[in-house]
């Protein structure tokens, strides 16, 4: 039984994250989203917000588990025996910041691998950072996002409150 996490800010869920996940719940028995801080971003919606956006979009995916994380990942991991951890990959910028990762985290936990999956190419552009730029000057947002997240993102960012 193989049991992967997907770590990462979530500062929303976008629909490229919602992509990734739903493509590694296929490749592995088990998947945890591990919904942790990044240091250098500055988030808008708190973990517990994060994670509730997630929630209510796997409902459908039986073998995904969502969770705040903050410590070490690859120490969260070895505590529930996960072996792959999922990252996306949209462009050669995201590239090189996940090979430095993946390069420390193998260190760190040589029995872990990281799988890196490429982002598909409708999403290739969606960032969470991206997207409350372009809410905070009122870009429509709802090919890209989950419908709560858009209807969260506009409360909190929308140029008209
Ligand atoms: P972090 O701050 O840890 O990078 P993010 O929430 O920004 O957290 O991203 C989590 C993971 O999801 C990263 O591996 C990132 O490359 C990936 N990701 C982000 N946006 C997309 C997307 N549109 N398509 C595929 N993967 C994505």
């Amino acid at each position: 039984m193989t049991i992967a996490v997907f770590p990462g800010s979530f500062d929303p869920l976008t629909n490229g994250h919602l992509d990734l996940i739903t493509r590694a719940s296929r490749m592995f028995d088990q998947l945890v989203v591990a919904v942790g801080q990044n240091t250098s971003k500055r988030g808008v919606f708190t973990a517990e917000e994060r994670v509730a956006f997630i929630r209510q979009s796997v409902g459908d995916l039986p073998n995904v588990d969502v969770r705040i994380e903050t410590g070490l990942t690859v120490a969260f991991m070895q505590s529930i025996h996960a072996t792959v951890l999922v990252r996306g990959l949209r462009n050669s910028a995201d590239f090189e910041y996940e090979q430095g990762i993946a390069g420390m985290n193998r260190h760190l936990a040589p029995e872990i691998d990281t799988v890196c999956l490429m982002a598909d190419a409708q999403y290739q552009f969606v960032s969470s950072s991206l997207l409350k730029e372009v809410t905070k000057f009122g870009g429509d947002l709802t090919a890209l996002v989950p419908v709560p997240v858009a209807e969260a993102l506009q409360q909190r960012l929308g140029s008209d409150d």
